[in-house]
């Protein structure tokens, strides 16, 4: 039986078979990694399916999509969601996003964390928000490099009082590698004990691994896993 002809509630179920073999295998809890499901691109009635089926963590891509996507959802009825926005955002798309998600995976600029800031600050509202790091160094990939993390942190840390910094979030530069994406985990990891050090911060939260691999992210001490294509299946084309 390919993955086609599965059923959502079945993908669902194996993914979740997949994940407690996963922490079982790195001697962890289960507790100790939430699993997003990754909704872009799919309709309200497969987020409605999958939440009747106890999932509460959402990932949504993009702005529009996402805001229009939780509206439809409420109005259905279904409304105990966290929803995770995952994709990078446009400064000038600050003020749709701050206050509006669960979590902020992608700040990614001083200048994002500004606009976002501005906006929080008016509606005395704080945003949990996590740094998305180039891993890879890719020149078009989003996130910050490395190297400019602490820059990015003293200015969350000093200007951005409605930002609550909690971890760091990647995408590995190979996918669907299996365990080719585990030393980007593995640099994600030690970049974060690195910042907590740094900060002088918790920063519990390490968003990591996809569908084509977040068993090795979990081995690498993922917090979150990001799964879409093994739930959902594959994602119809974006349209714009
Ligand atoms: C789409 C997406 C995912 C899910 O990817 P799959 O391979 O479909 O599991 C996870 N994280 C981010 C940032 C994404 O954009």
């Amino acid at each position: 039986m390919d993955a086609e002809e599965k059923t959502l509630k079945e993908r669902y179920e194996s993914v979740l078979e997949r994940l407690d073999r996963a922490v079982t295998g790195a001697g962890r809890k289960r507790d100790e990694v939430r699993l997003i499901a990754v909704s872009k691109l799919h309709p309200a009635a497969m987020v409605a399916e999958v939440a009747a089926l106890g999932q509460v963590d959402f990932g949504e891509n993009y702005v529009q999509e996402a805001l229009e996507k939780r509206e439809e959802l409420a109005s259905m009825g279904v409304r105990n969601i966290s929803w995770h926005m995952i994709g990078h955002v446009q400064s000038r798309k600050a003020p749709l996003v701050a206050g509006h998600f669960a979590l902020i995976h992608t700040l990614d600029s001083v200048k994002l964390a500004l606009a976002m800031e501005r906006r929080l600050a008016e509606q005395d509202a704080i945003q949990k928000v996590l740094i998305e790091v180039n891993v890879g160094n890719e020149s078009q990939k989003s996130g910050i490099d490395a190297a400019d993390l602490h820059e990015l942190c003293d200015h969350v840390a000093q200007e951005c009082p409605h930002l609550d910094l909690q971890g760091l979030m990647c995408i590995p530069p190979v996918f669907d590698a299996g365990e080719g994406a585990r030393p980007y985990f593995a640099r994600l990891r030690s970049l974060a004990e690195e910042l907590r050090g740094y900060t002088g911060r918790a920063l519990p939260e390490l968003s990591m691994g996809m569908s084509g691999d977040f068993e090795w992210a979990v081995l690498e001490g993922a917090t979150i896993v990001r799964v879409g294509t093994d739930i959902f299946g594959p994602r119809p084309p974006k349209k714009d």
